[in-house]
């Protein structure tokens, strides 16, 4: 029997109600399977910062290293937002990002027919929708130094080694070769120096794919292309700035951002997250959808375990619990038969994936 080492961050917020539906799913999954999951809880964000006076305690940089994958939730919340920067639990998660390589961001947007309609987009617009944002993770201007906030003038710097956008790129271009076989490199090359150097990088390395057709965009004009025609799009290629942007935007194509996985890899481990943050305005109501997280738990055993049949399982009950009408309240409005909590939506999921019902 393997077994596998799961680290687990629930965060704040929502994080431990989403990250308890996707562990019941996991375990569920895994009773016929021929792997066991073990798992092991660490701190970081908000509750992280309260407990040991830090967003992102060494022993969770450690018992991440030695972990299979990592499983996590969200962090944040008003109560933190005027701590310094280095304390507030976002700089917990750009830490952990960093400390563990994780430059490449998969954030894959789905379009569910069923809940066509709960886009704000036009249903023919998002139908078949399928495309892969791949955002650059460790670099760019969240990271850029110098850095500095004073009085009257605060500044940030921009910043991308031709080694950094190789790496990307090559995932990206690796990513395209599995699925359409197209590369959309997003900059702003006509203003920034540093998106020159991205786009004649990225040119350098789609040498390398001549079966992907390399694209170029502008991130104005891809903002305005995402919700005109998304469905031009396969692989998008963007900086971390970029990406994060586009990334909701993408989001809100699938009609919530409660549905959509991603995964940061690049690095020794793996972490998969849901691409939504802590939702302190619905904590506690049982109301979160638990989703996102539970496809990023399959995206874990497909990717960091490489436990396909496992993976499927989820994938499929999640279509199929959608086709049956069951919806949390975020997509009530759109083809509900039966609007479910939190946890029903996870016991449902759950059931179906060791029961084959
Ligand atoms: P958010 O993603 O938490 O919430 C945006 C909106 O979407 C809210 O109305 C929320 O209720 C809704 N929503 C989010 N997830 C949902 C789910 N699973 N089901 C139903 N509805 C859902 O973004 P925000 O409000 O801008 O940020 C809240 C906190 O989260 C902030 O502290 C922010 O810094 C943090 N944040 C964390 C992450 C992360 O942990 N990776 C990402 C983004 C934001």
């Amino acid at each position: 029997m393997k077994v596998y080492n799961i680290a687990v961050i629930k965060g704040d917020g929502i994080g431990p109600e989403i990250i308890d539906e996707a562990i019941k799913v996991l375990d569920a999954v895994a009773v016929n399977a021929d792997f066991e999951l073990k798992y092991d809880e660490y701190l970081m964000g908000g509750n992280a910062y309260d407990i040991t006076g830090d967003p992102l305690p060494q022993e969770t940089i450690d018992g991440c290293e030695r972990a299979d994958a990592i499983l996590f939730g969200a962090i944040g919340g008003e109560q933190w937002d005027k701590l310094p920067r280095d304390k507030r639990p976002e700089s917990g998660l750009l830490k952990l990002r960093a400390a563990l390589g994780l430059y490449a961001n998969y954030r894959p947007v789905k379009v569910y027919d069923e809940l066509i309609e709960a886009s704000t987009l036009k249903p023919e617009v998002v139908q078949g929708v399928d495309l892969l944002v791949m955002r650059e993770l460790t670099g760019g201007i969240y990271f850029g130094k110098p850095r500095e906030k004073g009085e009257d003038r605060a500044y940030n710097t921009m910043i991308y080694t031709k080694e950094e956008i190789v790496r990307i790129a090559k995932e990206a271009f690796e990513s395209a070769m599995k699925r359409r076989k197209k590369v959309c490199s997003i900059d702003k090359a006509n203003v920034l120096e540093v998106s020159q150097l991205w786009r004649d990088t990225v040119e350098e390395v789609a040498k390398d794919y001549p079966e992907v057709a390399l694209t170029h965009m502008y991130v104005d004009n891809a903002a305005m292309q995402l919700v005109r025609d998304p469905k031009q799009f396969d692989v998008m290629l963007t900086g971390n700035i970029f990406g994060d942007i586009l990334s909701d935007e993408a989001s809100m194509i699938s009609g919530s951002i409660g549905l959509l996985p991603s995964a940061s890899v690049g690095g020794k481990v793996g972490l998969y997250e849901p691409i939504h943050g802590s939702a302190p305005d619905i904590t506690g109501q049982g109301i979160a959808n638990p989703l996102a997280t539970i496809s990023s738990a399959s995206m874990m055993l497909r990717f960091a375990l490489g436990e396909v049949e496992a993976a499927d399982k989820i994938d499929t009950a999640i279509e199929k619990v959608l086709k049956e009408g069951y919806r949390t309240k975020d997509i009530a409005a759109f083809g509900a038969s039966e609007v479910c909590s939190t946890t029903e939506m996870g016991s449902i999921i759950a059931d179906i994936v060791c029961s084959h019902r």
